[in-house]
């Protein structure tokens, strides 16, 4: 071989190899989740909240003004975590261990009216305490599991939007956390954080599944809990 061959072969080998590290940083480029100019998707947030209108987030097409007392246009730490829950276009799911909060299980069910996937994994002895939303989500036809263990709760406060964008901290879905607690809440798309997330709803929605443990107990009791 010349040395103009080697040096022809060579030129043609680095284009070559340019032409695939781009080709590898394009396809990353669309593999990955969306990311702003800083980024994944961080936000945090913290609680006591005000409480103020949010009707426009639950309508948002609405073209008359809402007339309730409540101050309204102001973005509070409660309204930017229902814009992030209602921010869902394909899924929900929930793991919640105490949930009563009115507005947010408002979210819930319009996000499942809406045909969305919504799942909820709660705590067994919280989901029938007075004033737990369990029961009407449950009865509106969503797909509820609980902790199946008599000695463990259920403690985790997460929500995955979308599979994509994760919302976790102290915050359980009640109105005393949202108006009365300190409590914290990250919101994130970032997804070395979002995916164990995943997992681990997958595991504990599958390891709580009712199926896989009621043939063990008599059948008066199998269903105990389950459709309370
Ligand atoms: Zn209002």
């Amino acid at each position: 071989m010349s040395l103009g061959q080697l040096l022809k072969m060579l030129g043609l080998g680095a284009v070559a190899l340019t032409l695939g590290v781009e080709w590898v940083n394009w396809l990353a480029r669309r593999l990955r989740p969306w990311r702003g100019p800083q980024g994944p998707l961080k936000e945090v947030l913290f609680f006591p909240s005000p409480i103020t209108c949010t009707e426009h987030l639950y309508s948002p097409d609405r073209t008359s003004p809402c007339l309730c007392p409540l101050p309204h246009g102001i973005d509070t730490s409660f309204s930017r975590l229902l814009e992030h829950l209602l921010s869902a276009c394909v899924s929900l799911e929930l793991c919640v261990f105490s949930f009563s909060h009115l507005e947010l299980s408002r979210a819930v069910l319009l996000l499942h009216g809406r045909g969305l996937a919504v799942r909820v994994l709660t705590d067994r002895d919280y989901m029938s305490i007075t004033g737990s939303q369990i029961g009407a989500l449950r009865r509106a036809g969503i797909c509820v599991r609980h902790e199946l263990s008599k000695v463990v709760h259920m403690h985790h406060k997460f929500a995955l939007v979308d599979g994509r964008k994760l919302i976790t901290g102290s915050l359980n879905w009640t109105a005393t956390a949202v108006q009365s607690n300190k409590e914290n809440v990250i919101v994130t798309e970032e997804p070395e954080l979002v995916q164990p997330y995943r997992d681990e709803f997958s595991r504990l929605w599958e390891a709580n599944d009712p199926a896989n443990h009621n043939h063990h107990l008599p059948s008066s009791t199998a269903t105990k809990g389950w459709h309370q």
